[in-house]
């Protein structure tokens, strides 16, 4: 099979006819075996029952419906695991990605031997203050953390290798930070085509302010993650020697004045406090670090490299 398209979508019963319509022109104008994934992420409308319909008069089309919402980071997630064609592509069911796109991302997949290939909405027709003012800010923030070359991590519309979805697991709200989850299964080959957007023609947007907040969050733990994942105790151990170090110090320093030159304030002095606090906070840190390790050492994919096995083992 050339395609998967895996499409996750919640409540968008209105777009999923005109979408699937565009996606089988441009397939069949391109002779490709394909398949149209939908994962119905818990919508409250019609949406299922649209792609039943869909289903019926195109045996291309598949579903997997969720049983409520679990975030389009898990549809995308199932999709990953369900797809069999050789390229798969995602994109969003509100018909802002344009299903004419797809055969220049697959192309430049595969010609210049990408394992990856994300979309770019260069012009993008959402609100400017909401949306596209912090999407700069944090597309700069992702770009300089994860040294990866993309101005759009979040978009919608990307092409991959069969290999490289069945290689990653998208959890949480993971999925604004696909290629930084590739990159770190070892799959380096990323890159970027600049791709049209459309303003959204049926429906809401489904992500509110919290998307931002969410995201840079998320953005932190990725990279504590990537970093100190399976080596907690290398953070702790040095932020927790480092604080309980200048604890030490101060009292040293407090030690001397009180018995060398009888001062007898001590506990007056703001210095003292910084002193206790530091100790407090440096053991603590260093304890956090011996749980991390006992978590990390417990975990099951401790020792998984993914490595491709030539020998057949
Ligand atoms: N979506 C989903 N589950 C969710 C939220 C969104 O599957 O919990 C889908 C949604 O139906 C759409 C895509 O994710 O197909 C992108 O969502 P949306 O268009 O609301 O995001 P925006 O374009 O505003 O960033
Ligand atoms: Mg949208």
């Amino acid at each position: 099979m050339d395609l998967s398209i895996v499409i996750p979508l919640l409540n968008e019963e209105e777009s999923l006819p005109e979408l699937s319509a565009w996606i089988e022109k441009v397939m069949q104008a391109n002779h490709y075996t394909y398949e149209i994934l939908y994962i119905d992420d818990g919508s409250t409308d019609r949406s299922w029952k649209v792609i039943e319909q869909l289903r019926a008069d195109n045996p291309n089309i598949k579903g997997i419906k969720f049983r409520r919402n679990y975030g389009k980071s898990a549809a995308l997630n199932e999709g990953f695991r369900a797809a069999q064609g050789d390229v798969v592509i995602t994109m969003d069911a509100d018909m802002q990605d344009s299903p004419d796109e797809i055969p220049g991302l697959r192309k430049m997949l595969l010609e210049e031997d990408y394992d990856m290939v994300s979309g770019w909405k260069k012009k993008r027709y959402d609100n400017t203050f909401t949306k596209n003012i912090p999407s700069k800010l944090f597309n700069l923030v992702a770009r300089k953390m994860s040294k990866i070359k993309l101005h759009d991590f979040n978009c919608g519309l990307k092409a991959y290798n069969n290999k490289l979805v069945k290689s990653i697991e998208v959890y949480g709200e993971m999925h604004r930070y696909v290629p930084v989850l590739a990159k770190w299964a070892g799959f380096r080959k990323i890159g970027e085509k600049v791709v049209e957007h459309r303003p959204r023609k049926y429906g809401v947007t489904k992500f509110g302010w919290s998307r931002f907040v969410n995201g840079f969050l998320d953005l932190m733990t990725i990279f504590f993650v990537g970093k100190f994942g399976k080596r907690p105790m290398h953070f702790f151990g040095l932020w927790g020697s480092i604080v309980f170090f200048g604890g030490l110090c101060i009292w040293a320093y407090l030690g001397v004045a009180k018995f060398a030159f009888q001062k007898y304030n001590m506990t007056e002095r703001p210095l003292f406090y910084v002193g206790i606090i530091s100790l407090v906070i440096g053991t603590q840190l260093f304890l956090a670090g011996f749980i991390g390790e006992l978590i990390s050492r417990n975990a099951v994919e401790r020792n998984s490299y993914l490595i491709e096995s030539k020998t057949g083992l």
